[in-house]
């Protein structure tokens, strides 16, 4: 049974292990991170998801023409109207297959919530 007012939500078990020890071990008891020392994993977690579909209603307002196609071993790919644009990590920057330097389809990438 579960706790009081709370619903279940139900993960793969690999995947929350994986999850939970890598919350544990980057997230957890660091400060400036989502305030983890007085909010349990669920609370968290759930913070996140809400914060997460926000961003996906700003970036569907902010980048009407952009899709997230998937990810890959480096970054992503991005369908820009007709246009297959690729977003991947160059040392510490973010540089994509069209433009040079910093662009929209790199601030679409680092917005999105599945890159
Ligand atoms: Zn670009």
């Amino acid at each position: 049974m579960g706790k009081s007012g709370y619903t279940s939500l139900s993960l793969n078990e690999d995947r929350y292990a994986k999850l939970r020890k890598d919350w544990d071990h980057i997230v957890s008891g660091h400060d400036g991170w989502g305030s983890t020392r007085e909010h349990s994993f669920t609370a968290w977690a759930t913070t996140v998801l809400e914060q997460s579909i926000k961003r996906v209603s700003l970036i569907k307002s902010m980048y009407p023409n952009y899709t997230m196609v998937g990810q890959t071993d480096t970054g992503c790919v991005i369908k820009d109207k007709n246009v297959i644009v690729e977003v991947k990590w160059s040392k510490t920057k973010l540089v994509c297959s069209v433009d040079n330097g910093a662009c929209k389809h790199c601030e679409f990438a680092s917005m999105h919530p599945q890159f």
